[in-house]
């Protein structure tokens, strides 16, 4: 009897845990700096960011280093589904001429542990699935989406192309009735929703009342999926993680344009009903690349320990040791630093002077430098030991995450 009463207990605590099903939405809209967010009315943002948190996030890349990334539309998409720099990633603008697939998107990752589980894009630009993403491709596994609508501005008799570009305000419309309907009934597991007419507005017409109302009206559509989300979570057992970022800022001056390292070009943020969040998120100095981390930690994805070698992001929640490590010239010596988030334990160092990785998609050979206790947040580099190299890869795992910085020598 008592044993029949325990197994009974058992099977029940497995069917709760296993029936809250696990599913992600991260939206894109294009070209919306921080100040332009902070200071307009966006009621749906506020309502999610409620439930979780606004955080500033810079794109770009590290300025002035061997990661800075031009604040351009195609590397920004990059930076959020990849989780690394263009120095990785290669995608340098808007041509996307070759993508570095051995860098997996959010999207290979998860269809990768789980193929029975369903993928979705909704987008005005189709380069975002063929060429990003890279469906099809024999180098991307030939990943196929589930639930996919874009390419719509090729449709130039449903939407004709005006000079004041309204049909790319359609479109978004468009793309949002869509992405709203199949989460409403499909439910894709991890979808990415694109919306480009903000940009157009800040091209056309710089920091401008049309430029304001664009993005007004991308928060009504992010409101619309918000509501999509809200009802799956009512009507069935699911657990949704939504993410709204943007690509890049805009110029300081004028707001026409970007491209550049200034604070604004940089200034992304992340709005999230993620929660809670961690002391990374909290303390840290937050980035797009931290997207990819989170959402695989959402999603339940294993990364294997060479993927966590070369992820440029850290997890926004759940438990994390280490952040923010940097590289600094301290007395003649090469000084490693990092921010302890967890007192206790030690991390390994590990150097690579091959990047097998990036060019092959092979594991590259470490060695391991030392082992230090997290706390003390600095380690002296003794590379002399090493053969020369044109790039030391230098990798530091914790207990709950891992991360890394290169030492690239210019020729
Ligand atoms: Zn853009």
């Amino acid at each position: 009897m008592k044993k029949i009463f325990i197994i009974t207990l058992f099977t029940c605590f497995c069917i709760t845990v296993a029936a809250q099903k696990k599913k992600a939405v991260f939206i894109i809209i294009d070209g919306v700096s921080k100040d332009v967010l902070d200071k307009l009315p966006t009621p749906n943002i506020d309502a999610i960011v409620k439930e979780g948190a606004l955080l500033s996030a810079f794109q770009g890349g590290e300025r002035g280093q061997y990661n800075q990334t031009p604040t351009i539309s195609a590397p920004g998409y990059t930076n959020v589904i990849s989780g690394v720099w263009y120095n990785k990633h290669n995608v340098p603008d808007n041509a996307i001429k070759a993508p570095n697939y051995h860098y997996p998107t959010i999207f290979r990752f998860f269809k990768n542990q789980y193929p029975e589980k369903k993928i979705g894009i909704f987008s005005s630009w189709e380069d975002n699935r063929t060429k990003l993403v890279g469906e099809s491709l024999a180098q991307t596994g030939k990943i196929k989406f589930d639930y996919k609508f874009d390419g719509l501005e090729l449709d130039t008799v449903k939407f004709p192309q005006d000079k004041d570009r309204l049909f790319m305000a359609k479109i978004d419309q468009a793309v949002t009735d869509e992405a709203a309907r199949q989460i409403k009934e499909n439910a894709p597991d991890l979808s990415w929703v694109y919306l480009e007419y903000t940009d157009d507005m800040g091209h056309m017409f710089g920091d401008s009342k049309k430029y304001d109302d664009a993005v007004v009206s991308a928060d009504k559509q992010i409101g619309q999926i918000w509501e999509a989300i809200k009802l799956r979570k009512k009507e069935h057992d699911e657990d949704w993680l939504i993410v709204i970022t943007t690509d890049h800022g805009r110029d300081p001056k004028t707001g026409h344009h970007h491209g550049g390292q200034s604070d604004r070009e940089r200034a992304s943020w992340i709005a999230t009903n993620a929660s809670p969040l961690n002391t990374y998120a909290k303390k840290g100095e937050v980035s797009v690349v931290d997207i990819l981390p989170t959402v695989a930690r959402h999603l339940n994805i294993s990364l294997s320990a060479n993927q966590m070698r070369e992820l440029d992001g850290v997890p926004l929640t759940g438990k994390v040791s280490i952040y923010k490590p940097e590289i600094i010239a301290d007395n003649g010596k090469t000084v490693l630093k990092w921010v302890p988030a967890d007192d206790q334990g030690k991390l390994k160092v590990w150097v690579a002077s091959d990047n097998k990785f990036k060019e092959s998609g092979l594991a590259d050979t470490y060695k391991l430098l030392g082992e230090v206790p997290i706390k003390d947040g600095r380690f002296t580099l003794d590379l002399s030991k090493l053969p020369s190299s044109a790039i030391y890869k230098i990798v530091l795992e914790a207990k709950y995450n891992t991360v890394n910085r290169w030492i690239v020598n210019k020729k």
